[in-house]
C-alpha cells in the first residue's frame, strides 16, 4: 500500500517525525515566556535550604566549565547557579541521585534518524563550531539537536548553538529546565529497572528500604495515570515519546520505562519552575477530552508534588 503514497507526502511525513527534535519551538517558547521562567526560578531560589540537600549538593563537581569561552559561558548554566538550584532540591530525591559530576562540553548532541524520520536514540557527538560551519555548507538541519545528556551519574551540559537561537537569557533558561530534566534522570536512572514494574511484581527487598519504596509506589501511581486514559504529554518534548507510551503491551520493554522517564522528568521540571513548553495540539478536540486531559496532567504534577515534598522529607 505504501506505493500508493505519493513520494512528497512520504517525504513529509518524514520531516514531521524528525522536526520532533527541533529545539527552535522550545527556545520561542521561553523567549515569549520569559517572565515566567524569571519568576519561577526566583520562587525556587527563594526555598529555605535543607541542610541535608546542601550537603550532597555540596559533593557534586563541576568539571570544564572554564574550558568553554565567556560567550558559550553566558548561554550555560554557571556552576554557581546549578549549586544553589541543587541544594533546593528534595533532600530525599538527592538521597537517592546518582549524580556525581556535571561536565560542560563545547559538543553538539545531533540525533541519528532512520529512513523513516524516527529517532534511533543515537547521536553524533559534534563541536560546536564545526557544528555552524556545516550549518553553513546545509549539511546539517540548523536546529533539530538534543540538549544535556546523562548517564546517571554524569550530566554533560551541552551547548544550544546560535542557529536554535541568539538570545542569551533565553537560552540560560533553557539550560535550567535540561538541568532539572538531567536532575531527574540522576534519580529514576538508578531505578529504572524497577519503575516499569507492576508495583506486586518488584522484588520484596525493595521494601525494606523506605525511601526507595515510596518513590517506586508514586511512580505506580504516575504510570498508573499514564495508562488510565486521557493521557496527555505534559510537555512538547515528552510528546515525542506518546506513541511509546501509549503502545500495548510494552510494559516491561526498556523503551516503555525509557519513554516514562521523559514523561517523568519533563513533568519534574513542570512542576519546579512552573511551566514547560506545552505539546502542540490536542489529539482530540473533544471537549471531554480536553477536560479529562487537562486534569490527567494536573493529576500527574500533584503525584510529583508527593515525590518531591511528601518522601521521607
Ligand atoms: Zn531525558
Amino acid at each position: 500500500m505504501a506505493l500508493n503514497i505519493p513520494r512528497e507526502d512520504l517525504d513529509h511525513v518524514v520531516e514531521e517525525r524528525k522536526d520532533r527534535l527541533n529545539l527552535k519551538p522550545e527556545l520561542d517558547f521561553v523567549i515569549e515566556h520569559l517572565a515566567d521562567y524569571r519568576a519561577g526560578l526566583a520562587r525556587l531560589l527563594a526555598r529555605p535550604i535543607d541542610p541535608r540537600s546542601a550537603e550532597i549538593a555540596g559533593r557534586v563537581e563541576f568539571c570544564d566549565y572554564d574550558q568553554i569561552d565567556l560567550a558559550g559561558q553566558r548561554r550555560q548554566l554557571s556552576p554557581d547557579l546549578a549549586i544553589q538550584i541543587l541544594k533546593r532540591m528534595p533532600a530525599s530525591l538527592l538521597a537517592l541521585s546518582q549524580l556525581g559530576a556535571v561536565v560542560y562540553s563545547d559538543n553538539v548532541p545531533v540525533p541519528n534518524f532512520a529512513s523513516d524520520g524516527a529517532f534511533e536514540g543515537g547521536t553524533e557527538w559534534v563541536k560546536e563550531s564545526d557544528f555552524l560551519e556545516k550549518v553553513g555548507n546545509e549539511e546539517l538541519h540548523p536546529s533539530r539537536i538534543l540538549v544535556g545528556v546523562s548517564n546517571g551519574e554524569i550530566i554533560w551540559s551541552t551547548p544550544i548553538p546560535s542557529t536554535v537561537c541568539e538570545d542569551d537569557e533565553a537560552v540560560s533558561m533553557y539550560q535550567i529546565h535540561v538541568f532539572l530534566h538531567e536532575f531527574f534522570h540522576t534519580v529514576e536512572r538508578g531505578l529504572r529497572q524497577l519503575v516499569g514494574q507492576p508495583i506486586e511484581d518488584r522484588p520484596a527487598e525493595i521494601s525494606e528500604d523506605e525511601v526507595k519504596s515510596r518513590f517506586l509506589n508514586l511512580c505506580g501511581l504516575f504510570m498508573d495515570e499514564v495508562r488510565g486514559g486521557y493521557f496527555r504529554p505534559v510537555s512538547r518534548y515528552s510528546s515525542t515519546y506518546e506513541e511509546t507510551l501509549l503502545a500495548e503491551g510494552h510494559r516491561n520493554h526498556d523503551a516503555y520505562r525509557q519513554a516514562l522517564a521523559e514523561e517523568m522528568c519533563e513533568t519534574f521540571v513542570a512542576y519546579q519552575l512552573g511551566l514547560v513548553p506545552p505539546s502542540s495540539e490536542p489529539t482530540s478536540r473533544d471537549p471531554e477530552y480536553l477536560h479529562k486531559s487537562k486534569e490527567n496532567i494536573a493529576k500527574r504534577l500533584r503525584i510529583m508534588q508527593m515525590i518531591c515534598n511528601e518522601q521521607g522529607a
